[in-house]
């Protein structure tokens, strides 16, 4: 006999991964992670025998250092940060903190596909709302009185962005409103709303180490808000899990973001190559949506099928993302690479197509 508690569970619809193989020797291009490695300074972090001596202790349940280190790189107050197990959980803690409320929560139709399971897991109404033909989405759309507005900035699986004026205009139409933007992709050409943080005390920006800093393995991630956006996420966050961060992640997150050099250099790498796969997938008839993420969004030549072209590049080895979705199961969301693994993709489609 079914019982209410087994229902409920039953009822969830959780988030479904991107495939993770466990196996070498596969050229990935499906979950957006960076070619690179992390910084040589978070290297030396791992190597450090004090910081294995003092794993004995429990970690800064406030994670000081990290919190001053993201402060100063964005140059906002420590008490403007909250740090967390990867973006995924800060999002988390704001959609329990902010969006659990008889209003609905809008954000776009084609995006982050983790925004409808939190909705479902923490009671909140969902609304969709339709991007455009172009599958750009129209920030005008989004105004919402009270309740909440999320969306990726630049989008994903899209790659696509909305300029800062825009976002700003947004926020002074919804004054009552929390705006969270997620920028997972931001570090790869887009401009960040942290620089409209201090004019918009209901702004909050979530971004992530797992992408443009190379510690997807690691989980960290971090909000940016108003003193009392983050005041509301801690209060959560402290409801729930005291130690948002162990001391092995804490010391190597603080590396990687003090590493400015080496951040730039992989960000400028992945974008020159992202403009140079662009430029080769059209020559082979492929229409690539601008992207201003480690990632583009592309449509094979008419008469190939986006899932049938997915399967050959898994036969050779390579694996790309294909959605099987309204609106996008015509595109293949490709993860840019280095350079070499970007001309064997490349190679292949050639050969496949020509
Ligand atoms: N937001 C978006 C739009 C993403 O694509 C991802 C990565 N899957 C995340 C957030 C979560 O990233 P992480 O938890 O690794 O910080």
């Amino acid at each position: 006999m079914s019982q209410f508690w087994s229902e409920v569970v039953r009822n969830l619809d959780p988030y479904v991964p991107g495939e993770q193989p466990q196996v070498d020797g596969l050229i990935k291009l499906n979950t957006n992670e960076s070619p690179y490695p992390p910084s040589p300074r978070v290297q030396a972090v791992l190597q450090d025998e004090q910081l294995v001596e003092r794993l004995r202790l429990y970690p800064d349940p406030n994670s000081q250092r990290l919190k001053a280190a993201i402060a100063k790189h964005h140059g906002v107050d420590a008490a403007q940060v909250l740090v967390g197990n990867g973006s995924d959980e800060v999002l988390a803690l704001a959609f329990m903190a902010f969006f659990q409320q008889p209003n609905p929560l809008l954000f776009p139709d084609i995006s982050y596909s983790f925004y409808p399971v939190y909705c479902q897991l923490f009671g909140i109404t969902a609304q969709r709302v339709a991007l455009q033909d172009d599958l750009s989405l129209n920030l005008q759309d989004f105004v919402q009185p009270n309740g909440g507005v999320i969306f990726p900035n630049p989008n994903a699986p899209t790659g696509r962005t909305v300029p800062l004026a825009d976002i700003e205009a947004l926020l002074q139409a919804n004054t009552d409103t929390v705006v969270l933007v997620d920028e997972a992709y931001v570090d790869f050409g887009a401009q960040s709303a942290v620089a409209l943080v201090s004019r918009h005390p209901n702004l909050l920006v979530c971004q992530t180490l797992s992408k443009s800093r190379s510690l997807a393995g690691l989980r960290v991630g971090f909000a940016i808000g108003s003193p009392e956006l983050i005041e509301g996420l801690d209060r959560v966050k402290n409801s729930f899990n005291s130690y948002p961060m162990d001391r092995i992640a804490e010391a190597a997150a603080v590396a990687a973001i003090e590493d400015e050099t080496y951040f730039a250099e992989c960000c400028q790498k992945i974008m020159a190559t992202r403009a140079h796969t662009t430029t080769e997938l059209e020559k082979l008839g492929f229409s690539v949506l601008p992207s201003s993420a480690n990632f583009v969004f592309a449509k094979p030549p008419v008469g190939v099928e986006a899932a049938t072209l997915a399967q050959t590049l898994r036969e050779h080895k390579i694996i790309v993302r294909y959605f099987n979705k309204p609106r996008i199961s015509e595109y293949l969301r490709i993860t840019i690479g280095t350079d070499e693994e970007m001309d064997q993709l490349l190679a292949v489609l050639h050969k496949s197509l020509g």
